[in-house]
This record gives C-alpha cells, sequence and structure tokens, in this order.
C-alpha cells in the first residue's frame, strides 16, 4: 500500500508519517531527508533548503525517481512525505508507479491554520544526531535540549526561523495546496484535522487506513 502524506508546513507530517510507517511497516520516503542529504555535498541546493525555498519542481522529481530504485526496488509500501509537493510531482510519481505496476492508494492531508502552524514550527526542536524530531509544546524531551533516545543535542532546523518560515507558507500557497484543491475536486484525498493532538491524529489516520488493509 503506497500512500501520500500532504499538509502545510508545521501540520505534522514527519511525526504522522513515522508513526505510519512504524505500524503498517512501510518505507518512510521523505522528501525532505532526501533533500538535505543532496545539501550535504551540492551548495546550491543547501541555499535552496537552508532558505525554505524548494528545489525545482523537476529535479526533485528526479532525486527521487533515482533513489527509489535503490532502496525500495519492489515499489510497494512506502509511504511518500514531502514529495511530491507540486501537480507535476504526484503526477509523475502517478506515472513511474503505474509503469512499475504500482499505484498511489491513498492520500491524506493534514490541515491546520498557518497561526498554528507557526507556533509549533517556531517550538520544533530536531537532535543533531539522530534527526529525532520534538516539540517543545506537544511532544518535549525528557531534558531540556536532550535527544530521550540518544542523548544528542536538540537544535532548531535551519529554516525554522521567521523569514523561512513566511517563504515556506508561501511556496505551499503556491504549489502543494493547488495540489491538494486539485485531488480535492478528483475526491482523491482525505483530509485530517491536524490541530488535534499527535495521538488523535493517528487514531483518525488509522481509521480511516482500516478499509485498506482489511
Ligand atoms: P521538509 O522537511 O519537508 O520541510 O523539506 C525541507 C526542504 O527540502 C524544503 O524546504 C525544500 O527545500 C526541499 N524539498 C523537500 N521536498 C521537496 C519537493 N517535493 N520539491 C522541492 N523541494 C523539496
Amino acid at each position: 500500500m503506497n500512500i501520500v502524506l500532504l499538509g502545510c508546513p508545521g501540520s505534522g507530517k514527519g511525526t504522522q508519517a513515522s508513526l505510519i510507517s512504524k505500524k503498517y511497516n512501510l518505507f518512510h520516503l521523505s522528501g525532505g531527508d532526501i533533500a538535505r542529504s543532496a545539501a550535504e555535498t551540492d551548495t546550491r541546493i543547501a541555499d535552496i533548503v537552508n532558505s525554505g525555498k524548494l528545489i525545482p519542481e523537476e529535479e526533485m522529481t528526479s532525486y527521487v525517481m533515482n533513489y527509489l530504485p535503490k532502496v525500495k526496488p519492489d515499489f510497494k509500501n512506502i509511504l511518500f512525505e514531502g514529495f511530491p509537493r507540486f501537480i507535476s510531482q504526484y503526477e509523475a510519481l502517478n506515472k513511474f508507479l503505474y509503469e512499475k505496476g504500482e499505484e498511489i492508494k491513498v492520500v491524506f492531508t493534514l490541515d491546520l491554520t498557518e497561526e498554528e502552524a507557526v507556533r509549533r514550527i517556531t517550538s520544533r526542536r530536531i537532535c543533531k544526531n539522530d534527526g529525532e524530531v520534538y516539540n517543545l509544546i506537544t511532544k518535549k524531551p525528557k531534558t531540556d535540549g536532550v535527544c530521550d533516545i540518544c542523548g544528542g543535542e536538540l537544535i532548531k532546523r535551519a529554516d525554522d526561523n521567521e523569514e523561512d518560515i513566511k517563504t515556506r507558507f508561501e511556496n505551499y500557497y503556491a504549489n502543494t495546496k493547488k495540489l491538494t484543491d486539485f485531488l480535492k475536486e478528483k475526491g482523491k484525498i482525505i483530509s485530517i484535522d491536524g490541530s488535534n493532538s499527535i495521538d488523535e491524529i493517528f487514531k483518525q489516520i488509522e481509521e480511516r487506513l482500516e478499509e485498506y488493509v482489511r
């Protein structure tokens, strides 16, 4: 079962993607992780990623299409998070999977107001070592500034600052929101209220997934 998870910046996509992939044994494909890994060896990409801008849509698509056969050559049981973000990326992914005899089974979007999303993003912290994500409001570490799992230092993501958050929202409205609306029109998307607690959101997703895993 291949799933796509959409939502605005700060809507909890990464957190829910981890929970969903663990429970349903899916491979978590994170567009952000692929982009950050490309940024390690390419300063042009690093400038884009660290300033909240988006990698050109077709370039990002080709990163994903090159990466997928290496990590998941059966193209099954993948949870796509952060990719696709554009209508063109969705259509390219659809076509790519179709050619491999697979499909996107279900698309979720996490709905959240921009105000609440900004509040969450500014309280987000990530572990420098293992990338575990915390939130000073919704998922506090046991000890301030320290990762519960590996003891690593918790830091702010480079693009989690006021100016870059603004850019990310502009990108969201200009691109991903259009993809969401496009899928809504086709009746191909399930909207989940992203303002609830992490557990409640996950419960709602599980309920909706029941019909697909039966
Ligand atoms: P995220 O962790 O999903 O917020 O993504 C972090 C950054 O990675 C974004 O701000 C973009 O620079 C880049 N990125 C991730 N996914 C995509 C995508 N589908 N298309 C273009 N750029 C992307």
